[in-house]
């Protein structure tokens, strides 16, 4: 079994449902169990700001996948809930991120490990930082000299 730390968002639709909807199919998933969930947050768009303001949180899973089937069944969510990919950093009905999976460092085409932003990310550490204060002192260290 893998520990691994998720960041939820949404910024269209009813944000605050959707995360709901999400964590719900993270948990129905046989090979996960959620093991913590951090407040939503209300947080200003980042990277691209002419956008609704997004929720956002954070929650701990165990699981027994991959990093990389982690990835899939968590891309598989977003499509079931309707995502269409139009552009990064764009308004979405939900996104799902894999922040960290274990210790494990890992940069390969689908998937970096801890995820390359997540350090200089607040709406990412301040909901992980209530569930998981020591996965976060580890992104921003790890996350700082991958940069
Ligand atoms: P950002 O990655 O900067 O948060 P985004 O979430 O808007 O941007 P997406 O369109 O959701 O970007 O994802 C693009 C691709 O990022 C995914 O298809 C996936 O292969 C890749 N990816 C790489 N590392 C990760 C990770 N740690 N968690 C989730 N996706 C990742
Ligand atoms: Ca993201
Ligand atoms: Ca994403």
């Amino acid at each position: 079994m893998a520990t691994a730390w998720l960041s939820l968002g949404a910024n269209i639709g009813d944000p605050r449902a959707q995360l709901a909807q999400a964590v719900q199919a993270i948990a129905d998933h046989p090979a996960i169990t959620v093991t913590a969930q951090s407040s939503v947050l209300t947080t200003a768009p980042w990277g691209k700001t002419d956008q609704p303001d997004f929720a956002n949180m954070a929650i701990t899973v165990e699981t027994s996948l991959e990093p990389i089937d982690l990835l899939d069944v968590l891309l598989g969510i977003e499509l079931a809930m309707g995502r269409v990919r139009k552009e990064v950093w764009g308004p979405r009905l939900i996104d799902i991120d894999i922040i960290a999976y274990d210790r494990l460092v890992l940069k390969s085409p689908r998937l970096t490990l801890p995820h390359p932003h997540a350090h200089e990310r607040d709406f990412v550490t301040v909901p992980l930082a209530e569930i998981a204060p020591d996965t976060v002192a580890w992104v921003m260290a790890t996350g700082q000299n991958l940069a």
